[in-house]
């Protein structure tokens, strides 16, 4: 069974509600459909009502970029899961590689939010990747494997059938290669697909075939409408997660249509 292809912009600290709001307009003029391709926007927590109400009945998910694993209480600045799904968010990125390298996520604290997430309901799309040091030291797959396994450390075959793993190789992020057309800066689609399959891989590993074949594999870094034709028709990579090429709503439709023109069951693994 082929994974459910998710298509999800990550925005990162950009857009005013303003800016949101007039996305959202945008987008849902352009936007022609779901077809099989679900379409995630994961906004600042300032944006977020805004969408969820703008994207009501359409058929688009609203997602946060992080979270608080407590319920409530004595967390200055800290937003729960039940504060996201109380105003109709029902995604969100967890352990994203800017969280890890600027404010300290650890992989015990994203292994925590996996599992508030998945007890409030919320779909975590668990963020995973290698630098570019550690590429070339050649431990992509022990590091990427590694962070797999903690994060899901604990969560049962259903839990994790219900999560998004996002293989995000950190020096292809945000390079500017969407702006530059520098494609050395985009991971290839075989690199790419190398490692979602050593996701695959684990993932199998820990909860069998049937749960790995459900669990969406996306990648990310400086995926855009035209490179994404390639790395989405890879085998085991089942969606995108996508930064710059997602801010602009003619860009990002451009993607979501080219996932669903490419949406044909790409067999058993
Ligand atoms: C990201 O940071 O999640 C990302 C994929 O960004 P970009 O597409 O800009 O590389």
């Amino acid at each position: 069974m082929k994974p459910q292809t998710i298509i999800a912009a990550n925005w990162k600290m950009n857009m005013t509600n303003t800016d949101a709001a007039a996305f959202a307009r945008e987008f849902k003029r352009i936007y022609k459909g779901q077809g099989d391709v679900k379409t995630v926007i994961c906004a600042p927590y300032t944006s977020l009502s805004v969408l969820t109400a703008e994207f009501k009945g359409t058929g688009i998910y609203v997602g946060a970029q992080n979270m608080y694993y407590e319920e409530k209480g004595t967390f200055t600045g800290e937003i729960s899961c039940a504060m996201l799904a109380d105003i109709g968010v029902t995604y969100v990125i967890l352990g994203h590689s800017e969280r890890r390298a600027k404010f300290g996520e650890t992989d015990e604290n994203v292994n925590k939010k996996v599992h508030a997430a998945l007890s409030n309901g919320l779909t975590p799309i668990i963020c995973v990747g290698e630098t570019l040091e550690q590429r070339n030291a050649g431990i992509t797959a022990e590091w990427v494997m590694g962070q797999v396994r903690s994060a899901l450390t604990g969560v049962d075959a259903a839990g994790a059938a219900r999560c998004v793993i996002a293989y995000e190789p950190i020096w292809a992020i945000s390079k500017g290669a969407v702006l530059s057309g520098d494609k050395s800066l985009v991971a290839t689609s075989e690199t790419a697909n190398d490692a979602c399959g050593g996701i695959h891989n684990v993932l199998k590993d820990l909860y069998g075939a049937d749960t790995a074949d459900k669990i969406t594999i996306q990648y990310g870094g400086s995926m855009d409408g035209i490179n994404c034709t390639d790395l989405l028709a890879q085998s085991y990579i089942s969606g995108g997660l996508i930064g710059g090429a997602s801010l602009n709503a003619e860009n990002f439709s451009e993607i979501v249509r080219k996932a669903q023109e490419l949406n044909v069951p790409k067999g058993v693994y």
